[in-house]
């Protein structure tokens, strides 16, 4: 496939030390500070929790955090922690849905800290606004979902979306998503932020039409691609839909593969993972949950 430019000098290194981005970094960590917990869309694979102890997927955390909460957590990570170099916001809901609470967390942290490297993780619908800011916060690495990009496959995936106030359903709302997705990954790679594109497979769903989705986030200067299973989870529209096997995600790959670089490695981490990709020690920070009444 056709390499992208190379990044400046500080960016490959912030890229090279991420155990995400980075191809030998799986020694670093990285924490997810939840401060992040609503959402201006809904998937139809998605549902939220707050209080779960025992799960570990996106889209979960135990406790939203303050942006004060947040910095006073990464303080405390990064005297036990001397391998933490990225400090992520991953939801639980859209880091972009909830910019107030992204941005101050992000401002405390780098008046503490003027190394650590920024990552957001987002659904995209708010980028194309908020790009200039990031760059301006010191964000280096941003993800972005992207699980379609033609509006009728979109329109299968997307209940609905949140714009600017209003609510939009079917391909008029997968239209408005998909655009101001493809929008913001070239606002980023113009910007010299380094994008990774995650993609939800879904069996029966979008799984033949990633290799398109793969073909324009290269087009549009992406660092790459990370295609992952969906997980079924019960209350959540596609609770009945199959899991994607091992294989047929590796076979996915490797056909994308020539357009664009592959991550293997995600852990589909949840919310408020923090340590190394192999061991989360985020269940040592959370708090038990009130008992239900
Ligand atoms: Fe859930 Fe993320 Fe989709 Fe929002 S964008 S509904 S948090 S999966
Ligand atoms: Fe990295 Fe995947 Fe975990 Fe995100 S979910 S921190 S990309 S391993």
């Amino acid at each position: 496939f056709k390499t992208r430019p190379a990044p400046p000098a500080d960016i490959h290194a912030k890229t090279a030390s991420h155990p995400c981005f980075g191809e030998h970094a799986c020694k670093n960590a990285r924490v997810h500070l939840p401060v992040a917990p609503k959402c201006n869309i809904q998937c139809n694979y998605c549902l939220r929790n707050f209080d779960c102890m025992n799960e570990s997927r996106p889209g979960v955390a135990s406790k939203i955090l303050t942006p004060a909460e947040a910095l006073e957590r990464y303080m405390k990570l990064k005297e036990s922690m001397p391998n933490l170099t990225v400090v992520g916001i991953a939801g639980p809901g859209d880091a972009l849905a909830n910019f107030e609470e992204t941005r101050e967390t992000l401002r405390l942290i780098r008046e503490y800290d003027a190394d650590i490297t920024f990552c957001i993780a987002t659904n995209g619908l708010m980028l194309p606004m908020y790009v200039p800011e990031l760059k301006k916060l010191g964000v280096s690495h941003v993800t972005v979902t992207v699980n379609a990009v033609d509006p009728s496959v979109g329109a299968k995936i997307y209940q609905h979306i949140n714009y600017m106030g209003k609510m939009y359903t079917g391909t008029e709302g997968a239209s408005i998503l998909l655009a101001n997705q493809l929008a913001g990954i070239k606002m980023l790679a113009d910007a010299d932020i380094m994008c990774k594109v995650n993609c939800v497979a879904l069996k029966g769903i979008n799984d033949r039409h990633i290799f398109e989705v793969t073909k324009q986030a290269a087009a549009l200067g992406a660092f790459m691609t990370n295609i992952m299973p969906h997980i079924p989870v019960r209350g959540s529209s596609f609770e009945a839909l199959d899991r994607m096997t091992n294989m047929e995600i590796k076979a996915i790959r490797e056909v994308c593969g020539i357009n664009i670089k592959q991550m293997a490695h995600c852990r589909q981490c949840r919310s408020d993972a923090a340590g190394t990709l192999d061991e989360d020690i985020s269940i040592h920070l959370r708090e038990k949950p009130a008992p239900k009444t």
